[in-house]
């Protein structure tokens, strides 16, 4: 596996491929690699021919009073897992390269990027679609892997690809959960003992908000009730949101008709906050 840390020299990689006869597959995280990530580039190893991973913890996509600085790295031991996942380039740019004085471009998905974590981080997304964007400028891939874990984000990116018309399929898999159901995230080091006992709940509670559904409750609010009584009985967790939203612009659902919807949640233990979500297909 190669290990390459400038933007030049990714692109004459890239550019030295057969492009018409070789599928490049890139797989962005920000590293502390888990299970996660991992089934991501085991996927895009198994599709493509070449996988690229990008290491780059986006300091655009950090708010002035997140964890930027204490966000948990790892290099040595993340370059270890990605290789034996196959994949063929770990590309690691410096941030001073990815944006060097003066880079006054962005890109924001309009509408999408307000709803459930877009209301409560401002910018966020647009931190997100900017440095997404650059890779795949960079790098072109065919393919580019995401997790459901964070569905806004795969919503945001396929809807920039689709209006941007960028020739790149954009493959959503499955959240990688620890066997309590707690949603793998590099965050979830920051837990205390008792608040990773904790955690679980909320998986639980959007269990929970499923089987209510499946026998027949409409209405959103009184499963959005239900979620935050079960969590507050179960844990110390506050919560920021839990939201019914359509699919396709996250809008919100308030009574429950056919076809998809997702249920996303936001809370903190103590100063860590985490996300989760599932999506039901309701009939
Ligand atoms: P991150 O390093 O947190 O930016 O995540 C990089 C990619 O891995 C994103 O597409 C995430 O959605 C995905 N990912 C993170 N956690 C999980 C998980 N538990 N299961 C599946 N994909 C995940």
């Amino acid at each position: 596996m190669k290990v390459i840390r400038s933007i030049t020299q990714i692109r004459r990689f890239t550019q030295g491929q057969d492009r018409r006869r070789k599928k490049i597959g890139l797989v962005p995280t920000m590293g502390f690699l888990h299970e996660g990530h991992l089934s991501l580039m085991r996927r895009a190893r198994a599709e493509c021919d070449i996988v690229i991973s990008s290491i780059f913890v986006n300091p655009t996509q950090f708010g002035p009073r997140e964890d930027f600085k204490k966000y948990p790295r790892d290099f040595r031991r993340d370059r270890q897992l990605a290789q034996a996942c196959g994949v063929d380039v770990l590309f690691s740019p410096r941030p001073e390269d990815m944006y060097p004085a003066g880079s006054a471009t962005s890109v924001c998905v309009e509408g999408l990027s307000s709803r459930l974590c877009g209301s409560f981080r401002p910018g966020h997304f647009r931190g997100v679609a900017t440095v997404v964007m650059k890779f795949f400028h960079i790098i072109e891939p065919d393919r580019a892997y995401f997790g459901w874990k964070d569905a806004q984000q795969v919503l945001v990116i396929k809807r920039m690809v689709q209006d941007l018309n960028m020739p790149i399929t954009i493959r959503a898999l499955p959240t990688v959960r620890e066997v309590d159901g707690l949603a793998l995230s590099s965050r979830n080091t920051y837990l205390s003992r008792r608040q990773r006992d904790e955690a679980p709940v909320l998986y639980a509670s959007l269990q929970r908000a499923k089987g209510m559904i499946q026998s027949g409750t409409k209405e959103s609010r009184s499963i959005v009730g239900a979620m935050k009584r079960f969590i507050g009985e179960h844990s110390s967790a506050r919560i920021q949101y839990i939201e019914l939203v359509d699919m396709k612009e996250l809008k919100p659902v308030s009574r429950i008709k056919k076809g998809m919807i997702l249920i996303a949640l936001a809370a903190f233990f103590g100063q860590t906050r985490l996300i989760d979500n599932i999506r039901i297909r309701c009939s």
